[in-house]
């Protein structure tokens, strides 16, 4: 009776032993489900994100999981909600190519284009299905219009599963745009520092700090906020311009996923932190209180000193009807790219040098 009894705890121990081994490992995502993708470990593999059609039409839009071999953070990379940021979307299309599970720990999820119409009819800033900006609907509405659903479901597949967002863009068709990304301050010390020091390891030296983003998870607007007000340490970053795809920026956006990878211990290798970047605060756009045609006379990246004339603007034939003028002293984040105008266009962001020291709790 005693051997029995023995043997069977063995046997109970031995085949409990995997799974308890598992647990040990601290695996909270044996396999992963994200929209109509389902992964084990090891694995990767796409399909979509599924919104159904509503007051307006369905979209399917694109979505990678990369599944490493073992467990660790859970990162989504996101672009294309402008669906013309070209560079964006082709640094995540290289991602998707470039990472295997073997080399992970942890769990990639990308989602390339969110914004199929704008790539699909090359509009700029908006979904023609609806109007509406991709990335200020967020958390979303699955009553709304395809944007407000769209933004909907991947607060629920996506920012919801992972531990942190990155979203990806550039300059729009019309934006001639010098790479930066942004810091969000929600006021958690603890989310605040790890989304600065993922800053600093993304490696592009200018910084904007967005510090009057909402605070109210139900009203986040911004994709990646959405993700900072659940309290997971997040960025935003932008390279490219004007419909170009340059290897410069490319570059930038794809290097600066790999080594926050390597910050998030998801990736092995030497984490390069920027040391000393240039800190923005405050931004500030001028728009066109009138329309015709856009001259700059700077480029993006150019530093101006206050009221320094960037840029001005004609009628159709050719009488100047307004200077331009730099609305602070600091750097030309981007300036119009093309001399289309009407009016409430911007015309140029600029930044000023601030510091990041006040906001570090
Ligand atoms: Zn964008």
């Amino acid at each position: 009776m005693k051997t029995t009894l023995a043997l069977v705890s063995i046997l109970v121990v031995a085949l409990a032993l995997p799974a308890m081994a598992a647990a040990q490992a601290g695996d909270r995502h044996p396999t992963m489900k994200v929209g109509t993708v389902t992964v084990a470990r090891g694995q990767k593999a796409s399909g979509t994100l599924d919104v159904p059609a509503g007051s307006d039409a369905a979209t399917h839009i694109p979505v990678v999981v990369i599944h490493g071999v073992r467990p660790g953070p859970v990162l989504a990379l996101v672009s294309g909600a402008h669906g013309t940021e070209y560079s964006s979307i082709i640094s995540l299309e290289r991602l998707i190519d470039q990472l295997e599970p073997a080399q992970i720990s942890g769990t990639v999820i990308i989602v390339p284009l969110v914004n199929l119409g704008s790539f699909e009819q090359r509009v700029a800033h908006v979904n023609p299905t609806d109007g509406k900006s991709m990335n200020r609907f967020y958390p979303g509405n699955m009553t709304g219009t395809q944007t407000e659903r769209a933004s909907a479901i991947i607060t629920k597949e996506v920012v919801e599963q992972c531990d942190h967002l990155m979203d990806l863009h550039g300059g729009d068709t019309d934006e001639s745009l010098r790479p930066y990304s942004y810091w969000t301050v929600t006021g958690n010390a603890a989310v605040d520092r790890v989304s600065h020091d993922m800053a600093l390891a993304f490696g592009l030296d200018h910084i904007i700090i967005s510090a009057d983003r909402p605070k109210d998870p139900n009203q986040s607007r911004y994709l990646e906020n959405t993700a900072t007000t659940r309290g997971k340490p997040s960025l935003a970053a932008e390279a490219g311009y004007a419909g170009t795809v340059e290897t410069d920026d490319v570059n930038a956006l794809v290097n600066g996923c790999l080594n926050v990878m390597r910050y998030l211990k998801m990736m092995a290798g030497e984490v390069k932190m920027i040391e000393h970047p240039v800190w923005i605060d405050p931004v500030q756009a001028v728009t066109s209180e009138v329309g015709g045609m856009f001259y700059p006379l700077v480029k993006r990246g150019t530093y101006a000193a206050q009221g320094m004339v960037v840029g001005y603007v004609t009628d159709y034939v050719g009488k100047k009807i307004l200077d331009v003028r730099a609305p602070l002293a600091g750097v030309v984040l981007f300036i119009r790219a093309v001399p289309s105008l009407v009016k409430g266009d911007t015309l140029v962001s600029m930044g000023g040098v601030g510091s990041d020291a006040k906001y570090l709790k």
